[in-house]
């Protein structure tokens, strides 16, 4: 290792399902570290260019709008599936496309601090189960990243808050609500004490969610359903899509919003209809996710014997609780006002590099000590004797949800028949009695068994680790032990099919970083072109079409000239890229 390496800081990554962030704790304390475009925010979107060449962040996000089958966004809601994503002929697996986002902001942080970065923390929704974290830290390890921690992104709020509010004591909830996720931790504050208390969430329902409600209201006003639409005219969903993002931020903002319905293309043309949305509207609209929003609540608060009223701060995490009628929800439920002291895009990706400040032993946090739950009830399938018959499918729980992390625990099973040659140990995660209810996150085969009468004994012991990741081993009588990190059923995580992915992102093209910016802007047009009426359009198209040219030869002058061009152009028709890309 070189002297560079060790001095390397460990980064704080917020992997988030719309946006991602990187951070660093420099000179006692957190700081965020901006990309090559000078924003603290990249976009979790991915893009391929007909070239084949890989773009990442902002430039795909534009790109996305005009080209969505060479874009996909998302991605790490499904982290834990075998999903595979089709960009121009390149298949992603969604972990391999979030390396890709991991290896952007670990090369921008190299290029800011002047250093490789070798070494991240990681943040993950708590509610993320054990195959998605294993997910996440194969992504980081394929950026090549050493993933020193991955924690819990509403815990990561709770450090930021704890790092200025040490001497507190206080009883806090933090609601995080992001793109495609949302999280309820419940937190007390002692003494530079941060002890998590409990924590419950949905890995189904974000932001992006809310986006939709808009998208099939309006596309419902045309008699045509969302997954008709999708289907049968994705540009169109695109750019209807990116219009319904706009009018939910203009919901926050003001009263109403107006929504133009682009044609089947994806295009506003001439004159396109429009689409009228007030508050009244949206929150009916909102309804029944806001629904969904009060079970989580309910359970972490249950979970903690706490009543709202025993909830002295309500902090707020995450893009999407900026809508009003998220907030409104929210502090009618606990009757007081919910903060927002810090961006809630940016507090989680502050929290990580304070974890990593917590690892480093950083002078500036010696005081702070702070443990986690385990967000969730693990335990193993267990055939009942019921009124004089065995019956299968009962769930045996062994580590109870909200146990304090890291946390060993071990129970005593017993074979059901004599000479039994082997067990598979099926492991569950939920809190039905019933394994079918539950979900299956991986099973351990224990054989041979050593031959011995029906109810021989076999001890299982789970260890759930302060990245929560859960290990299960078992013991027979005479000693002999099994164990597994639970990979098993998830067949993107196999080592063959894991060791093939390294293959194949190391072997990808990149855009060059340096000409992102450049592309960017040509996306940029290009998605401001498709807004523009037919008589509007020839001027536009044109100094695109001489941009990308240039952009395609070598000579510096004729390209600064066809930027200016092109910039100027987009000025005379009212339109600055600054605006729209900040
Ligand atoms: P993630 O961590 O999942 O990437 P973020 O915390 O960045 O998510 O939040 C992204 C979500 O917040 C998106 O669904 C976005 O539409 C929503 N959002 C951001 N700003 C606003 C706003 N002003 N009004 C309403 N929603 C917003
Ligand atoms: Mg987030």
């Amino acid at each position: 290792m070189t002297e560079t390496q060790k001095n390397a800081p460990c980064v704080g990554i917020d992997l988030g399902t719309t946006n991602s962030l990187v951070s660093v704790f420099l000179n006692g304390k957190p700081e965020l570290i901006p990309n090559s475009h000078g924003s603290v925010l990249t976009p979790s979107v991915i893009g391929v260019l007909e070239s084949g060449e890989i773009i990442v962040g902002q430039a795909a996000k534009e790109l996305r709008v005009t080209q969505p089958d060479a874009c996909v966004s998302c991605f790490k809601r499904f982290m834990a599936q075998d999903r595979r994503f089709n960009l121009r002929g390149q298949e992603f697996s969604p972990i391999e496309l979030s390396s890709l986002v991991l290896r952007s902001l670990k090369e921008d942080a190299a290029n800011a601090l002047g250093m490789p970065i070798t070494e991240a923390v990681i943040t993950v929704p708590a509610y993320f189960n054990d195959h998605a974290r294993q997910a996440t830290r194969l992504a980081g390890e394929m950026a090549g990243l050493t993933v020193r921690r991955m924690i819990n992104e509403p815990t990561a709020a709770a450090l930021v808050h704890g790092f200025h509010d040490r001497d507190d004591e206080k009883m806090i909830t933090i609601i995080d609500l992001g793109g495609g996720t949302f999280d309820v931790t419940v937190m007390e504050v002692f003494e530079s004490t941060l002890e998590i208390r409990s924590t419950a969430g949905e890995s189904m329902l974000g932001g992006e969610d809310f986006t939709d409600r808009i998208v099939a209201h309006v596309l419902q006003t045309q008699n045509i359903a969302l997954e008709v639409a999708e289907f049968q005219f994705p540009r169109r969903v695109a750019r209807l899509r990116s219009e319904c993002e706009n009018a939910k931020r203009q919901l926050t903002r003001s009263d109403s919003a107006s929504i133009r319905l682009p044609n089947e293309e994806g295009e506003f043309g001439g004159d396109p209809k429009t689409i009228h949305i007030d508050r009244t509207t949206y929150s009916s609209l909102c309804g029944p996710l806001l629904r969904r929003v009060s079970a989580p609540i309910a359970r972490a608060m249950r979970d903690t014997d706490l009543a709202p009223e025993d909830i002295d701060d309500v902090i707020l995490v995450g893009g999407a609780t900026r809508m009003p009628v998220f907030q409104s929800f929210v502090e009618n439920y606990f009757q007081k006002p919910a903060i927002a002291r810090f961006n809630p895009d940016e507090i989680v990706a502050l929290g990580a590099s304070v974890q990593a400040a917590l690892i480093e032993r950083d002078a500036a946090v010696d005081d702070m000590i702070m443990t986690d739950v385990c967000p969730f009830t693990l335990g193993v399938e267990v055939s009942k004797e019921l009124g004089g018959q065995r019956k299968d499918g009962y769930f045996s729980p062994i580590l109870h949800r909200n146990s304090t992390i890291p946390i060993s625990q071990e129970e005593m099973f017993y074979t059901v028949a004599a000479n039994q040659p082997s067990v598979t140990v099926r492991v569950y995660q939920g809190d039905s009695r019933k394994t079918a209810e539950n979900m299956l996150v991986g099973q351990l085969e224990v054989s041979p068994l050593p031959q011995g009468p029906a109810g021989s004994p076999l001890l299982i012991r789970f260890t759930y680790d302060i990245s929560g990741v859960l290990e299960v081993e078992a013991y027979t009588p005479g000693g002999k032990k099994f164990r597994t990190v639970l990979t098993s059923h998830v067949e993107s995580l196999s080592p063959q099919s894991v060791e093939d992915a390294k293959r194949r992102i190391a072997s990808l093209k990149f855009y060059p970083r340096e000409d992102q910016a450049n592309l960017q802007l040509a996306r940029f047009a290009e998605r401001m072109l498709g807004e523009l009426p037919s008589w509007q359009r020839q001027q536009l198209d044109q100094a695109i079409d001489f941009y990308e040219s240039a952009m395609n030869r070598s000579n510096r002058d004729e390209f600064h000239h066809a930027k200016q061009m092109l910039l100027t152009c987009l000025s005379s028709l009212g339109i600055s890229p600054e605006d729209d890309l900040a």
